[in-house]
């Protein structure tokens, strides 16, 4: 029997029941990657990309299809079993970041620790390095409020790749950033995907970003096609 790809999703489909009959947003999407891969996926506003990608994050589930990643077949798993696979196995950057206001740079790294419990001294050691990696470190006390847009999308990838997580989901990373912001957040999101050996795929309206990752799909009409 043939080895499974670190992740496989199979004709993964979502549908959402409506006054006359069902809305399709996915039909037929289908996705092998191994660690260390990066993968773009593009297609039109409302084409169906942010459902795929919280799929694939398991914050959703499908209504048809399969899905594996690092041998486990996550949808099989009982709730709390789930939420720990997901902070174990998945790290998600947003457009909007996502950080929680109230709380510094630093509690927000550490915040992917909380689903299984408190966080330690040697927890906190490892945060504050990668803060020192994003070029944050003398920001760690600041708020969100207190960072510049590229500054709090740097907090967020510290914080996907806190847990070194086996899948890297972005969606939209880059959406908000002038070009030259982006093309650093870009140059850094590549760099640590690289190092952590992560699968890195990315939502993305970008040619830049794009370009930049190894394999690129388009959503048409809920299918996912090779570019
Ligand atoms: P994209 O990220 O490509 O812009 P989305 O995945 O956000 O697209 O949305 C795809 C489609 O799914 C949209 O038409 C949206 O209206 C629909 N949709 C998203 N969530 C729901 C929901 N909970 N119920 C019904 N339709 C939804
Ligand atoms: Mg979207």
């Amino acid at each position: 029997m043939g080895r499974m790809p670190t992740l496989h999703a199979q004709s993964i489909a979502k549908t959402y029941p409506v006054a006359d009959g069902e809305l399709t947003i996915l039909r037929d999407a289908s996705l092998a990657l191994e660690r260390g891969e990066s993968a773009a996926i593009v297609g039109p506003s409302g084409s169906g990309k942010s459902t795929l990608l919280s799929i694939l994050g398991t914050l959703d589930f499908p209504t048809g299809g399969t899905f594996e990643l690092s041998g486990e077949s996550p949808f099989q798993l009982s709730e709390p079993e789930l939420a720990a696979f997901r902070s174990r196995h998945i790290g998600f950057i947003f457009q909007d970041h996502h950080l929680l206001p109230q709380c510094s740079v630093l509690e927000n790294v550490l915040v992917p620790l909380l689903a299984d419990g408190a966080a330690g001294p040697a927890d906190v050691t490892h945060a504050e390095q990668l803060l020192e990696r994003v070029g944050l470190a003398e920001r760690r006390h600041h708020r969100p409020a207190q960072l510049s847009g590229g500054e709090r999308q740097r907090a967020a990838i510290a914080r996907a790749l806190l847990r070194q997580p086996t899948l890297l989901l972005a969606d939209e990373p880059t959406g908000n950033l002038d070009r030259t912001t982006a093309d650093a957040i870009v140059n850094l999101l590549l760099e640590l995907q690289q190092e952590q050996n992560a699968i890195l795929i990315a939502v993305t309206h970008s040619e830049p970003l794009a370009a930049r990752l190894q394999r690129r799909y388009a959503l048409d009409d809920g299918r996912l096609i090779k570019q």
